[in-house]
């Protein structure tokens, strides 16, 4: 059976850590001390890596970690990042490793023009792409790209279980609070990720049952997302991009 752990890395990343027999996957490994600390503790061996997009705190760890185990690195086609051996595009399909699942890539341009996301059955790893109630910033791309990559996600089984690479709940729900003071879902996903991170425990995985809930960057066609952001901003926002748009710019300057 497979299973995934996060390693917690510099300030808030999430190195995930697939692991099947004696051997594991990381995915956007920013360091590579936490990963071989890891390795050692479980008793694993390193058998290839997953690269999302061209961020430091995603990649800083991949060089040592290849050259100390000789592993392959997957990543986007899209960048150039140095030390990829698999590029992959929007469609393909990797196994990492023998015993772990097929994975198809997804490219999910907004944060970054490069971005990819991992997607097998039941679960997904989106990097800086979606965070639990909230989104990556724009850097690179518009939001008409963010939100079709959004929306590619929240199109995916609703079970499918959702790995950001940070943990940013609690001042996602904060913000979240703020656009909809109402939503007692939001609410209760707040007061539940504070009572988990007063414990230093991670608030993830998600999942997009529930990202679809408490996310208002998913919730762009909702009549209550939507006039929050036209009452912010003063004029009307006649498509969920503008929605989306606007939410974006509120949470920046939040
Ligand atoms: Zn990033």
């Amino acid at each position: 059976m497979m299973t995934v752990t996060p390693i917690p890395a510099l300030r808030d990343n999430y190195i995930w850590a697939m692991q099947a027999g004696g051997q594991a996957v990381v995915v956007d490994p920013g360091v590579a001390a936490p990963v071989t600390g890891w390795l050692q503790d479980e008793g694993l061996q390193l058998a290839a890596i997953l690269i999302t997009h061209h961020h430091g705190d995603h990649i800083g760890g991949m060089p040592e970690l290849k050259q100390r185990y000789q592993v392959p690195v997957v990543g986007p086609a899209g960048s150039h990042i140095r030390g990829i051996d698999r590029s992959v595009a929007d469609g393909d399909r990797i196994v990492p490793a023998p015993g772990f699942p097929e994975f198809e890539v997804f490219e999910v341009p907004g944060h970054t023009l490069d971005h990819i996301a991992y997607y097998a059955p039941g679960l997904l790893f989106c990097g800086d792409t979606l965070f639990s109630a909230g989104c990556g910033r724009l850097f690179e791309g518009d939001a008409g790209q963010l939100h079709q990559s959004l929306s590619k996600f929240a199109a995916l089984p609703g079970e499918t279980r959702v790995y950001p690479a940070h943990e940013y709940t609690v001042a996602n729900l904060k913000f979240a609070r703020s656009v909809l003071p109402q939503d007692e879902k939001i609410e209760k996903a707040l007061a539940n990720a504070l009572k988990i991170r007063e414990n230093v425990k991670p608030t993830l995985p998600s999942s997009v049952a529930k990202e679809r809930e408490i996310n208002v960057f998913l919730r762009t066609e909702d009549p209550a997302v939507r006039a929050a952001a036209e009452a912010r901003t003063g004029r009307e926002l006649k498509t969920g991009v503008a929605v989306l748009a606007e939410l974006r710019h509120w949470k920046d300057e939040f």
